[in-house]
């Protein structure tokens, strides 16, 4: 298997489907190796619901081998079509990563467990993550899984919820991995525009595909930064078919400061609450989040696991990270630094007459009218910037990220100079 990791990355999950090339001799022996690597209850559980024997290769392909899901293949993450950031742009705000480090507790929770880095598990410091995540939430303890970053979940999260006879819905635009995961496996997906307001349309959702197995909402929104209200998925959640599942994936919470949708896990729904430290801890390389949702849920999505991926984290990461949830006057200063980035930048988008689609997180989409994005997004790289991307159903729209008050006055320079 060719190094699924390969490169550099960035947020942006692959459009292209992943390494295995189907029909060739090679890739059907190495299929059928694969298949023998899933469980018995995997296998069963997959036929069952529909999935072809070829299927079933590109799912163990994905995920038997301890690949993580997210990582369909190199380019894993790498923008469509456009060249990765230059790592040596000056200004690095296309990818929705933090502007800095994790937080001071957290670096130093980090360091200080590498002596006893030759033991599996010196303490049990999976138990103290997942204990930091119940103070912070709320959650019982056998509700919360921890995994190493969220793409991984996410994409096992629609294997074990879509198939080819129950689909998946998201929003758009949206973040796509879920969309690509299940387009891959054969599942049907449907990709529904947002509101006027640029909140998730649930009630347009659910009749995109009455019978959908995964329903994905982002909140807040990436590419957007709108939050979606919490009345609105919990029409989605009481609405829905039976036994499909509501997945809200959360990872800019943090940089929004609303209620988050917890509490629909602790009173047993059908949902998965999912949570990253890519984004306002600072930790996207050192890879790490978790799942809430109900037990029998977290017992599915591990059919796809073996516990290699959420079972073996890296110490280093999981220290950081139980540091840093529980550190809540450092994350509100963190919030708090981002937005006064964020409203001097808007000011200075205003002032030029460029259109901002209001946000509520780390990152802005901005739009050129008449300049297609990518033409936008090389202009800035001649002043070492690098800016986002932008989503096919809007292709003159850019999205920014937030980053330090430093950094987004040298985005306002480069603007001057690239947008006469
Ligand atoms: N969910 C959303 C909405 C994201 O934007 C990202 C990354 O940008 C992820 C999930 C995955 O992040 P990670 O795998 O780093 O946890």
């Amino acid at each position: 298997m060719a190094d699924p990791m390969g490169g550099h990355r960035t947020e942006d999950p692959s459009p292209q489907p992943p390494h295995c090339k189907a029909g060739s001799a090679t890739s059907r022996a190495s299929q059928k190796t694969m298949i023998e690597l899933l469980s018995g209850e995997a296998k069963d559980d997959l036929l069952d619901r529909g999935f072809s024997r070829r299927q079933l290769g590109r799912i163990a392909a994905v995920f038997s081998v301890g690949a993580a899901a997210a990582s369909l293949g190199r380019p894993a993450w790498a923008s469509g079509g456009i060249p990765d950031p230059a790592p040596s742009a000056k200004v690095r705000i296309g990818a929705n990563e933090c502007w800095t480090g994790p937080l001071a507790p957290g670096v130093a929770a980090a360091m200080a467990i590498i002596p006893s880095g030759n033991r599996y598990e010196p303490k049990d410091q999976r138990g103290d993550f997942i204990k930091a995540v119940m103070q912070v939430e709320g959650a019982p303890y056998d509700h919360v899984a921890p995994w190493p970053g969220s793409s991984d979940p996410l994409s096992r999260a629609v294997v074990t919820f879509c198939s080819p006879n129950r689909g998946l819905v998201t929003a758009d635009p949206t973040f796509e991995l879920a969309g690509r995961t299940a387009e891959w496996l054969g599942a049907p997906v449907k990709r529904v525009p947002l509101k006027a307001d640029y909140t998730h349309d649930v009630k347009a959702m659910l009749a995109a595909d009455p019978n959908a197995g995964l329903f994905y909402v982002c909140t807040p929104n990436n590419p957007t930064g709108t939050v979606t209200p919490l009345a609105d998925i919990e029409w989605l959640v009481a609405n829905k078919p039976a036994g499909s599942i509501v997945l809200i994936d959360e990872a800019y919470t943090h940089f929004a400061g609303v209620p988050t949708a917890s509490y629909m896990v602790t009173a047993g729904k059908d949902v998965i609450v999912m949570r990253t430290f890519s984004k306002i801890f600072g930790m996207a390389g050192m890879r790490m989040g978790y799942v809430m949702t109900r037990p029998d849920i977290i017992a599915k999505m591990m059919r796809y696991d073996g516990g290699m991926q959420s079972g073996a984290l890296p110490l280093p990461s999981l220290a950081c990270a139980t540091a840093s949830l529980t550190a809540a006057d450092l994350i509100v200063a963190r919030r708090k630094e981002m937005q006064e980035a964020r409203g001097m930048t808007l000011e200075h988008l205003k002032k030029r007459g460029l259109t901002v689609i209001p946000t509520n997180a780390n990152m802005f989409m901005i739009d050129w009218k008449t300049v297609p994005a990518g033409k936008m997004q090389a202009a800035f790289r001649t002043q070492s910037v690098e800016i986002g991307r932008s989503w096919p159903i809007w292709p003159t729209v850019s999205r920014v990220t937030v980053g330090s008050m430093d950094e987004m006055k040298a985005f306002c320079a480069g603007l001057d100079k690239v947008w006469t």
